[in-house]
This record gives structure tokens, sequence and C-alpha cells, in this order.
């Protein structure tokens, strides 16, 4: 009879364990992958053609990246295919104006509705033409007031602005905050903070505390002569951190999903 009991209990006893596990399998699983840090790498201009080579040469990490695109109905028929294959292969197209104009300026001169007359619904149309249902948007020159984002609301989803500096990690303001207006931090080698041993540190704090960078860049270059170039290094070592530390790339519009 104690015998019994004994084996009883052994068998209970496995029954729970594994019951356990199991459970605490189920619970860890989809938390870990809904909420893994990340970066979203974004693009701004209309370098389409030094785009479409950058993403050749990232493509071995899995990447994806938002571009922000300007002068529309300037562009080639072939650049617009590159944009369309870009788009196909999980990135995003996203909005930059139609002339790259100072927003804010622009508005004090001709008014809120000049503005999205000439700048936003021409470029909108052009692009649907296209095949592209844009809806994000970023400022040139980071151009923005309270006054525009709220113009802008009205075509867009999200807005992107710019910043600079190298402050800490926890007061650099470059991280996504689940908020339709957010900044990313310039990349490109012409800036005074231009450093990727900072730019790995903001992605390790992203990783350590689940959070998500934003970086913006212009031309994608093998060597930086001029403003608004950045080179290859750069793109592979943030590409290269996030792949060694199992973090995500997002695009604009993944981070609407993420909330
Ligand atoms: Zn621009």
């Amino acid at each position: 009879m104690l015998k019994l009991n004994y084996y009883f209990i052994c068998l209970i006893s496995i029954l729970v364990l594994n019951s356990c596990t199991h459970e605490e399998d189920v619970i860890k699983g989809p938390k870990k992958s809904t909420n893994r840090g990340g970066v979203v790498l974004t693009f701004d201009d209309d370098y389409v053609d030094e785009w479409f080579n950058a993403n050749v040469k990232l493509k071995q990490y899995n990447w994806k990246a938002t571009f922000y695109v300007t002068h529309f109905d300037k562009l080639s028929e072939s650049q617009i295919r590159e944009l369309t294959y870009l788009q196909q292969n999980g990135n995003e197209i996203a909005a930059h104006g139609l002339n790259h104009i100072h927003t804010t300026k622009y508005i004090k001169e001709f008014g809120g509705k000049e503005f999205i007359d000439k700048e936003i619904t021409p470029m909108l149309s052009l692009m649907k033409n296209k095949g592209f249902d844009i809806t994000d948007f970023s400022y040139p020159y980071g151009d923005r007031s309270v006054e525009s984002d709220q113009l802008l609301f009205n075509h867009f989803k999200t807005l992107r602005g710019t910043n600079y500096g190298n402050e800490a990690p926890n007061f650099q303001n470059c991280y996504y905050q689940n908020k339709p207006l957010f900044f990313g931090l310039g990349i490109d080698n012409s800036y005074e903070h231009f450093s990727i041993p900072y730019f790995i540190s903001l992605l390790q704090y992203a990783k350590d505390h689940n959070k998500i960078v934003v970086f913006y860049a212009h031309k994608t270059v093998a060597k930086a002569t001029n403003k608004y170039e950045t080179e290859f290094k750069t793109l592979d070592e943030i590409c290269k951190f996030v792949k060694n530390n199992d973090m995500k790339f997002y695009t604009v519009s993944d981070l609407k999903k993420n909330k």
C-alpha cells in the first residue's frame, strides 16, 4: 500500500511539473516575440538608385527600412520600379513632401490650405497612381510646428521629426514612444554627433529596455564626401548588431501594429 502511494505521488509530481513547464512556455513565448527591442531605419529624399543598391547589400541581415520620398513627380520610370520592388520586399514607401520645402515657413507665407493643396494632395495622388498607399510623413529639414502637425494628421497616421546630439541613451529622444509624432536621430557622416559606437550604445539601450530606436539617413554611399551621406559601414554595423542580438527591424507602419 505504502509502495503504491509512493508511485502515485511520483506520477502526480511528474504530471504537475510537466504542466507547469508547458504553461510557462505558453506565457513566455508570444510575450517575448511581440515586445522585442529593435530599430526603425528611415531614409529621406530621392536617392532611389542608391537605396536600391543599399538593399542589395543589406538583404543578408533580413533588414527592412522606410523610405520617405520627395520630388516623386521627377522620378524616372525605372526609379519607380525600384521603389515598387522595395515595397514588395517588405520595406515601406512613405512621403517627404512634393517639393521638399520648409513646412512652417511655407505655411506662414501662404497658409495651411495652400500647403496641403500644393505639397501634400498632389503628391499623395501621384504616389497612389503608382501603387503606393502612403500613411506616414517625415518633415523636410525637420521643420515642424504644432499647427503643421495638426494639418498633416488629417492625411497621415504618423509624422517623423529630426533629432541631433549625443546625450546619454536614456535622455536621447529618438525612441518610439507609442505616439504618432516621433523623432529620429541622423546617422549621416556629416553630423557633429556622428559616431558608430554611440549609435550602437543606443541600440544596446533599446535591447536592454525593449525599446525601438529611430534613425534617419539620406544618400547611401561607400565613402561619404558630402553632407547628407550615410556610409554602408554605418548601416552594416547597425544591421549586424540588430541581427546578432536577436532584435527586430520595424517599418514605421509596423510600429502602429506593435502598440
Ligand atoms: Zn529631406
